[in-house]
């Protein structure tokens, strides 16, 4: 069988940060072990039971609010289900407010070897105005714990464009994040979602956000300071030490299978016509578990992706890639090609198109002429 990307998400946060449009809710208490025995029981009953697991990645929410022995089920589970292969990548994504070193040291004795931290920044007024529930100081202390609990493959993920933030700030935070000495940065420009708190101040006017030109000095200084600091940029928002790179989202990214589970994950597989299917779980714990009890199914939304779909998606994610997007892969118009490179967006070598530092800028553009 295939080795195969497997995602588990844990939907539960100590609070919703107010750019937030994970699915995730601030729960506790009871709602919180119901979630994680479903979880256990729909990887028990999965028909795709039985495939390798190349990479697991518990994202969320935040799935360091479990208890330790909450993530030890789940990743047990995974690994009953999907074996994982020699050298499968296990990350977890961790709120620097919600670990401690007993944590970590239980997620490496679990199987976990890739931690993921959710920095965003290392100013205590961002963090306020972010709704985070951690303090800078804590971000570095969480790095210390982790390295000493032997996770020797660590990211960072920092926001930029953030209200009121400063070219001189956003500097600050890449040395600073360079100082703790991560494997790999994830840099993301802030974006305002809908059904956000953030979205409800943008509409009444009281985000003060940097505009456009800004928000590109700031990502050309992420780029700059990134590549000065030894390491490689591989997708438009992700860059890596040597050997780093994040092989789980690089699965999404090339458009491979994936498998998903937990309230709201989505899953991509070939069924048995040879036809990729999308599928997408009940979003709300609650209801996700109630499906659970009553023996319903837990999808609520399955889509079966046609030729045209599936290469419309290979061009919008692989154009992200620095190893780019194989031509012959998604028979790319060559005169619309030509019209990119003479743009200077794009350039092809070795049979694929790649972005150039200039066409990142507009890399949605580019992705739909490709289209
Ligand atoms: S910690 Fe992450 S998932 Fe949870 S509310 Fe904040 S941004 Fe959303």
């Amino acid at each position: 069988m295939t080795p195969v990307a497997v995602y588990v998400h844990v939907p539960f946060c100590p609070s919703k940060c107010g750019y937030c449009d994970f699915n995730s809710y601030a729960m506790q208490g009871e709602v919180i072990e119901k979630t994680v025995h479903a979880i256990e029981t729909e990887i028990d009953r999965s028909p795709q039971a039985g495939r390798p697991a190349k990479s697991i990645f518990f994202g969320g929410g935040t799935p360091t609010f479990l208890e330790s022995r909450q993530l030890e089920r789940l990743l047990r589970a995974v690994f009953i289900a999907h074996p994982p292969t020699d050298d499968c990548e296990i990350t977890s994504e961790a709120n620097p407010g919600t670990v401690d070193m007993p944590k970590f040291k239980d997620m490496v004795h679990f199987g976990f070897n890739r931690i993921s931290l959710g920095a965003q920044s290392f100013h205590s007024s961002d963090l306020l105005r972010l709704g985070r529930v951690h303090s800078a100081s804590e971000i570095a202390r969480a790095v210390g714990a982790a390295r000493q609990a032997g996770f020797t493959n660590l990211n960072l993920d920092l926001m930029f464009a953030l209200p009121g933030q400063s070219l001189r700030a956003w500097k600050h935070n890449l040395s600073v994040a360079l100082d703790l000495r991560p494997d790999h940065l994830s840099l993301y420009c802030l974006t305002i979602e809908p059904n956000t708190r953030f979205y409800r101040l943008h509409q009444r006017g009281m985000l003060d956000l940097p505009d456009d030109e800004a928000q590109v000095q700031m990502y050309e200084a992420a780029c700059e300071t990134c590549e000065a600091g030894g390491f490689r940029q591989y997708e438009i928002s992700n860059f890596a030490k040597p050997g780093k790179q994040c092989r789980h989202n690089l699965s999404y990214w090339r458009g491979e299978e994936y498998i998903g589970y937990g309230p709201g994950a989505v899953g991509c597989v070939e069924g048995d016509s040879g036809v990729r299917v999308r599928s997408t779980n009940i979003k709300h714990p609650v209801r996700y578990c109630e499906a659970m009890d009553d023996g319903m199914p837990l999808t609520c939304e399955r889509e079966e992706l046609d030729h045209c779909t599936l290469r419309l998606e290979r061009i919008m994610l692989g154009v992200r890639l620095n190893e780019g997007l194989p031509v012959d892969a998604v028979s790319l118009d060559p005169e619309i090609l030509a019209c990119l490179e003479r743009k200077g967006w794009t350039d092809i070598s070795n049979g694929a198109v790649r972005l150039t530092p200039a066409g990142r800028h507009f890399c949605s553009d580019v992705a739909l002429h490709l289209a």
